[in-house]
């Protein structure tokens, strides 16, 4: 039996085909030799932590879903983050490829969001999407720009994969955060690096600032110094760093081994360091945090107390899901946590303490409306920014009786910054339902996000969405709230970021944190 180079593999088929790109050029790997194992890789898991530009990744992946749905007998569905992001990637190359390459003559072009190839199907789809849910099966996620992506839509495209054999996700995405997106793929994965050897046979990965002679402006090995040529950056090969049973085939793709790239590019870019977020995202393909950007586990340990804290008054958080998580706690700090499925136990609760009590309105709202109506000094939250009045905290009046509007973001922050002046004490056993309750506040970021009207800004996001005892913890702080400042506004003098965004960029801003402290200090 004789087989085509295409049947055998997709360098074959790059190759018999003779295929080009959406600019009508030859695929070669000669200016991007790190491509061929990429290319090639048929891992179920896959994700490409990389540089913004110049990489190559979305065409290799168009490639290959092509290569998969004619060869492999596979349905790929590719996401992006909207769906105009999805429309021009269509136009400008999935388009431009069909209609180049002899092979795939007859793959009609008019429908955007679906190809067809044979007897599989090419769907291209935005995570921010005005059309319905996509109802049909897929053997394959391809997650680009899964850091711009909504993830829950992310996760809903991943179960269209269930009744599949392959069921893979590949993911890739300049990062954006540390442990978000694409980078927390990478954490599972087998961490490939990209080594490259100089003439004394120091194998290293390109690194910043070290594989970089900033005087001369040249790339060097960082172990002898020993100036890298174009070649030597050709001639580099993905070595696992991480475990090699690990769950994804992962690599990560800097700028500075693309050998277009000079090192004056990346010096230039690197601006001495005025945009280290935008450095480490887009040129070094890295994750970037500033810092004091998550609840470390010491910090809630280090406000632990043996002392008494109950005063006899109480004030209760109830975050509501499938299981509901409580914190109980006085004015001085929290005394009691835990769960519970049954609504009684919330009456037993409420019966034993006589608390004021904030829970969240969503997604129970008929119980939510039930127990603020029924039982006294019960009040149910809603998160709404209040643009107008620069409010944090607002409690209805009148038809709006017994609703506390809240501005999540700056809610948040407020009860980091008292946790962190260790002005929430804790007096818990130390069991399991506390080492539950230090987790869900560390499964909290600050990350920065932008709108759609691409204002930027950090807000607070879940890693996990296993954050329910924090939550309990901003309902109880309300609650605790109310009964101090009798039902008012609780009015933010402009609460001080840490970091703020100036012409310049992004700066630390701890002068004003600090003095902002100072004059917040003492209340409560
Ligand atoms: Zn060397």
């Amino acid at each position: 039996m004789e087989f085509k180079p295409s049947e055998i593999s997709i360098i074959g088929f790059l190759v018999e085909n003779g295929i080009v790109n959406e600019r009508g050029e030859a695929i070669s790997f000669y200016d991007r030799p790190f491509l061929y194992d990429p290319m090639r890789d048929w891992s179920q898991y896959q994700c490409y932590k990389k540089a913004a530009q110049g990489i190559g990744m979305s065409v290799t992946m168009l490639l290959k879903s092509l290569y998969a749905a004619k060869y492999k007998g596979l349905s790929p569905i590719h996401t992006f983050p909207t769906d105009s992001d999805a429309v021009e990637f269509v136009t400008t190359k999935t388009n431009k490829i069909l209609q180049a390459n002899p092979i795939f003559r007859g793959i009609q072009s008019d429908n955007v969001e679906r190809k067809q190839i044979g007897d599989r199907f090419l769907h291209y789809k935005g995570t921010i999407s005005k059309s319905g849910a996509l109802s049909t099966t897929a053997d394959i996620i391809i997650q680009d720009e899964k850091d711009r992506s909504d993830q829950q839509k992310l996760r809903d495209f991943e179960s269209r994969t269930i009744s599949s054999s392959f069921r893979g996700v590949w993911s890739l995405s300049n990062p954006s955060v540390d442990g978000a997106g694409v980078d927390a793929d990478w954490a599972e994965s087998d961490k490939k690096e990209w080594f490259v050897t100089c003439r004394n046979g120091h194998a290293h990965p390109m690194t910043w600032p070290e594989s970089i002679d900033l005087v001369l402006k040249v790339y060097v090995c960082a172990g002898c110094n020993e100036p890298l040529s174009d070649d030597d950056r050709r001639r580099g090969k993905w070595v696992q760093t991480g475990d090699p049973k690990a769950k994804f085939s992962g690599y990560h793709m800097t700028l500075m081994f693309a050998p277009k790239i000079s090192a004056e590019y990346v010096i230039e870019q690197w601006d001495e360091g005025k945009n280290p977020e935008y450095f480490n995202n887009f040129i070094l393909g890295e994750p970037y945090s500033p810092g004091d950007t998550k609840i470390e586990r010491h910090a809630i340990l280090d406000n632990w107390t043996p002392k008494n804290i109950d005063t006899g008054h109480y004030y209760l958080g109830v975050d509501v899901g499938n299981v509901k998580h409580y914190v109980l706690g006085s004015e001085k700090g929290i005394l009691q946590i835990g769960t519970f499925t049954e609504w009684h136990e919330l009456d037993k609760l409420l019966a034993r303490f006589k608390p004021y009590s904030v829970m969240d309105a969503m997604p129970e709202n008929t119980m939510a409306h039930h127990y603020k109506d029924t039982k006294e000094n019960f009040f149910i939250c809603h998160f709404s920014a209040d643009k107008e009045n620069n409010t944090v905290i607002r409690w209805g009046e009148n038809d709006k009786k017994g609703i506390v509007f809240a501005d999540r973001n700056r809610l948040i922050d407020r009860v980091v910054t008292e946790l962190l002046d260790g002005k929430i004490l804790y007096s818990l056993p130390s069991d399991r339902d506390f080492r539950t309750y230090v987790k869900h506040c560390g499964d909290l970021r600050r990350i920065k996000e932008s709108n759609n009207m691409g204002v930027e800004r950090y807000v607070w996001d879940s890693l996990t969405g296993e954050d329910h005892y924090f939550f309990a913890t901003l309902y109880w702080y309300m609650a605790k709230q109310m009964h101090v400042s009798g039902a008012a506004s609780m009015v933010d003098s402009r609460t001080p970021q840490a970091v703020v965004q100036t012409k310049e960029g992004w700066r630390q801003n701890l002068e004003e944190v600090l003095e902002h402290r100072t004059n917040y200090g003492g209340d409560s």
